[in-house]
């Protein structure tokens, strides 16, 4: 018996959406539809299907974790009378189908952001899971910085209020399949093996409607126009891409539904410049104040002001640092720093007076005022000879 999370190659400590992707992808691989007559992979396909089974499980993964596979043989649903594991390829393939339909479930608790996922079920699968739809949401800086309730209209597919999804007039007009017998599967030999494929007759759902409703014409679904409230959280940034798990069409034949996907657009800001968490401002300063050093108030992305010290001496282009007036990390991890950089401005429009007092002050100029020029001098020193 391998170790489950090695079969799947994720760490003990996985979290459910990094098993269902490590499944997602090695089951892709391994799939028998792709490997036909290939008996390797169809052992590879139930062993990770198996793994899957267990560990997306809550319950049957920590029975796993503590006592080891042979504890889950009796509670039901592995591999029958025998030991755990997948006894047909009927079970490894309703894992798959589970895994690759039931997208929408088990998203809370993680990260918000979500990779799109380059997989659609091919059609054929009964249950069908409904399709996801995409909305753009273009905020203010500012709103950025807070995060915000934002309300959208979207025309979903939603389940029929008429039958209630069945796609039926009424429940008699739903019968059996009759070329499956109900199961949604039927199995035909391949050589020595015995494949299973979804009923071409009812989809895989085991049933089939004699008699449509009236409303969405057996369909189960009907387009409505519908308000969503989308909570932005504070810190989001330009491209980033938000799943609201369930927020998409209906699913088909008592599919999950699908989700949808905000992609938040942040709008420039006029002397507030985004890096990562932290925001980069330029602050002109006059030569005066930048060589006597100063107090300033300086605006912050909350829309509040910060006290800043210039100390005395300070070049242009030095960067100053505010701690913690940046953006919110969106994960929630910390905030980001406002950097300030000071950009010294020659005087221009001179009085008399004040020509007067520079020259003056040229006067009394020293080497020692100016350790850049100093510097320069000392270097072209040949230079000049
Ligand atoms: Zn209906
Ligand atoms: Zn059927």
């Amino acid at each position: 018996m391998s170790d489950y999370y090695n079969v799947l190659g994720v760490s003990r400590t996985a979290t459910s959406d990094e098993i269902k992707k490590a499944y997602r992808k090695s089951a892709m691989q391994y799939h028998p539809d792709r490997n036909q007559g290939d008996a390797a992979a169809e052992k590879k396909f139930k062993e990770i299907s198996e793994a899957y089974e267990v560990l997306s499980d809550e319950k049957k993964r920590q029975i796993y974790d503590q006592y080891g596979a042979d504890a889950l043989k009796g509670a039901g649903g592995m591999g029958g009378g025998g030991g755990p594991g997948f006894s047909s390829m009927e079970e490894a393939l309703r894992t798959f189908m589970g895994a690759f339909g039931g997208g929408a479930q088990g998203g809370g608790g993680e990260s918000i952001f979500d990779s799109l996922f380059g997989f659609e079920s091919q059609g054929g699968g009964g249950a069908q899971q409904g399709a996801s739809k995409k909305v753009t949401i273009t905020l203010p800086f500012d709103e950025a910085v807070t995060g915000a309730q934002k309300e959208v209209a979207i025309t979903n597919y939603v389940s029929c209020s008429k039958c209630d999804g069945s796609g039926a007039k009424n429940a008699s007009a739903i019968k059996k399949c009759q070329q499956c017998h109900g199961s949604g599967v039927i199995n035909q030999s391949r050589g020595f093996f015995t494949m299973s494929s979804t009923c071409p007759r009812c989809q895989g759902m085991g049933k089939t409607i004699t008699d449509p409703c009236a409303d969405c014409h057996g369909s189960g679904r009907s387009k409505k126009k519908q308000q969503v409230t989308i909570k932005i959280p504070a810190g989001v940034d330009n491209g980033m891409r938000m799943r609201m798990a369930g927020y998409g069409d209906a699913g088909e034949a008592g599919g999950p539904p699908g989700d949808l996907y905000v992609y938040i657009n942040v709008e420039p800001h006029p002397v507030f410049q985004r890096d990562g968490d932290d925001v980069l401002l330029e602050l002109p300063l006059s030569f005066t104040e930048a060589a006597l050093g100063c107090k300033k108030d300086v605006p912050t992305p909350r829309g509040s002001t910060a006290r800043l010290t210039v100390p005395e001496g300070t070049q242009s282009d030095k960067m100053l640092r505010i701690k913690g007036e940046g953006f919110p990390n969106v994960h929630g991890q910390g905030k980001g720093d406002l950097l300030v950089k000071v950009v010294v401005e020659t005087p221009v429009r001179l009085t008399d007076k004040q020509i007067k007092l520079l020259e003056e002050f040229a006067k009394l100029e020293s080497e020692q005022n100016s350790p850049r020029k100093k510097n320069f001098f000392d270097k072209m020193k040949d230079f000049f000879k």
